[in-house]
């Protein structure tokens, strides 16, 4: 039996809310333009779990009134075939919004293909102006992942000033841009890493936990500080999260579940940015 005392985060429902609003905007874009928020979407190769991902993409940007223009490179595709293909939806006025699904093969030059994208339509925040803008507190595309992760706390009322944040996992897509994001909000926020000496005991210094290991259960309810706010962006085979959700719920405060917490949503930015790219790219 459970004697869960945490309220659950429902990234499923918020998700929702988001994708109305981001439909109602999309509609009001339409509506004053005549153009329809497009989104490109760019897959090399044939790695089925990249397909389902793009599929799931264009379904969700349909749902929510936004166009969407795929293309399609072989696997062989050399560097300079995609830099130019992305070249060519950065120039074309009738995309507002480009993803690369990643990876994209060992072969390619995936920074370069990245840095192709205009920032104003990198609306799944990859590029190096996108990072630096956010690193600068300036306006531009989040990560969104992180973007969904800031969405969760401002939904539940989470105020990251002054709190102790403590970010487990640096990538450049996820841990990184989070514990930026939580910094710009005020948080002291301390990154963990594969390196970092004892870590159970950062862990229990965390107010606000973001687990963004790839780790399945990798963090116990016994390190979580009693009202702690936990967010596990861990996504690993299984549906099974980075953090040991039974244990923690026990001592977390605010928790978000795996499925259904984080995960749902970072396609809710990546449509809500790319009407965001829209309206300024139209001058509304
Ligand atoms: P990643 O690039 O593999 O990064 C993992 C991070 O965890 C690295 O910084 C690594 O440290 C750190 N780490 C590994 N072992 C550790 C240990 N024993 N102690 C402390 N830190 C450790 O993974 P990612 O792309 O950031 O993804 C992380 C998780 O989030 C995965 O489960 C992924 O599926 C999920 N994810 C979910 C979404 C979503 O939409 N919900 C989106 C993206 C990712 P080093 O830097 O030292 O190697």
């Amino acid at each position: 039996m459970s004697t869960s005392t945490a309220t659950l985060m429902d990234g499923t429902a918020l998700a929702r809310r988001t994708v109305e609003e981001t439909a109602a905007r999309a509609a009001e874009v339409t509506r004053r333009t005549g153009v329809t928020p497009c989104l490109a979407t760019v897959l090399v190769g044939a790695d089925p779990a990249s397909v389902t991902y793009v599929k799931m993409k264009q379904n969700r940007c349909a749902k929510a009134g936004i166009r969407s223009r795929h293309v399609e490179l072989p696997a062989e595709t050399t560097t300079e075939e995609l830099v130019a293909a992305i070249t060519a939806l950065s120039e074309d006025p009738e995309v507002h919004g480009i993803l690369l699904q990643h990876p994209v093969g060992p072969h390619i030059d995936e920074r370069a293909a990245f840095e192709a994208i205009a920032p104003e339509k990198d609306v799944d925040g990859v590029t190096m102006a996108s990072f630096a803008a956010m690193g600068f507190g300036l306006p531009g595309f989040v990560s969104c992942t992180p973007g969904g992760i800031m969405r969760l706390l401002d939904a539940y009322d989470v105020d990251p000033s002054g709190k102790r944040a403590v970010v487990v996992g640096r990538s450049a897509i996820l841990g990184k841009p989070a514990g930026l994001l939580l910094l710009g909000r005020d948080a002291t926020v301390t990154y963990c890493h594969s390196r970092t000496k004892d870590l159970s005991s950062v862990i229990r210094e965390a107010d606000i936990l973001v687990a963004a290991v790839g780790k399945p259960n990798f963090i116990k309810g016994e390190d979580i500080k009693p009202g702690a706010v936990v967010i596990d962006a861990g996504y690993n085979p299984g549906n099974i999260g980075d953090v040991d959700f039974a244990s923690a719920a026990e001592r977390a405060s605010l928790i978000t579940p795996v499925p259904g917490g984080v995960g749902p949503m970072t396609i809710a930015v990546l449509l809500a940015q790319t009407v965001e790219g829209a309206e300024r790219q139209l001058g509304l």
